[in-house]
């Protein structure tokens, strides 16, 4: 990514983003307390940086990091402990140059691919509040204008998806797994969130998910 590309100074800013109280403060506490498993590990701690292609056509929209997955790795989705998913399905679609990635040095990167999320700061519980979604949805908002190329906007859950649709005005619209929102400029698709709640009871199951982005990728090279 160059130093001209805007969101190098975004992701900047969004690192010290202390705009909600509750959640700066639980992510360090949890980087203090941490889990058995990872009591080795320094915790990263602040708000997460979205990070890919800057000219990708696809962009993941998930919804924020895990307390003990981006919160300690500093990396969104595919570093955590739901992550497997991700990078499978990723590298599967030749959208990512490995099929696992467990820290932001092992060689993992994005293929035509942008991977953000609804709130920066990992919330208690996954649930962050409506004041503080709001809070961190200019980040968003500014990383949808800043990627030119994005053309297929793929939301991970629900609250992804509410998000998105604040951000591009869609009114009265459902969400629904395999769901798409044709828009003049975008086509917004939506998928379960592969939360271990979704992949492991079946709501979510692998073909589907892997349908997602055959047809993200599809999706984006149609005009
Ligand atoms: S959730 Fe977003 S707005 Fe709130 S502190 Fe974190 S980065 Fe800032």
């Amino acid at each position: 990514m160059n130093s001209k590309n805007p969101i190098q100074p975004l992701n900047n800013r969004i690192i010290k983003c202390k705009k909600c109280t509750r959640l700066n403060s639980y992510i360090k506490q949890i980087s203090k307390d941490k889990v058995k498993r990872f009591s080795n590990e320094k915790y990263w701690g602040k708000p997460l940086p979205s990070f890919g292609d800057p000219r990708a056509q696809i962009l993941i929209v998930g919804l924020a990091p895990a307390a003990h997955g981006g919160n300690r790795t500093g990396r969104l989705s595919p570093v955590n402990i739901l992550g497997d998913w991700v990078a499978k399905v990723l590298y599967h679609n030749n959208l990512a140059t490995k099929p696992t990635s467990h820290n932001v040095h092992d060689g993992f990167s994005l293929i035509n691919c942008y991977i953000t999320a609804a709130v920066r700061c990992a919330p208690p519980d996954n649930k962050p509040t409506r004041q503080e979604m709001q809070n961190c949805s200019i980040y968003l908002e500014k990383e949808i204008t800043y990627l030119q190329n994005v053309r297929v906007i793929v939301c991970l859950g629900r609250i992804a998806f509410d998000a998105i649709c604040r951000i591009l005005t869609i009114k009265k619209a459902k969400f629904s797994h395999g769901g798409v929102i044709k828009l003049e400029k975008y086509i917004v698709l939506c998928s379960y969130h592969p939360s271990r709640q979704n992949t492991q009871t079946g709501r979510l199951l692998w073909d589907e998910w892997n349908q997602i982005f055959i047809l993200a990728k599809k999706m984006s090279t149609n005009n």
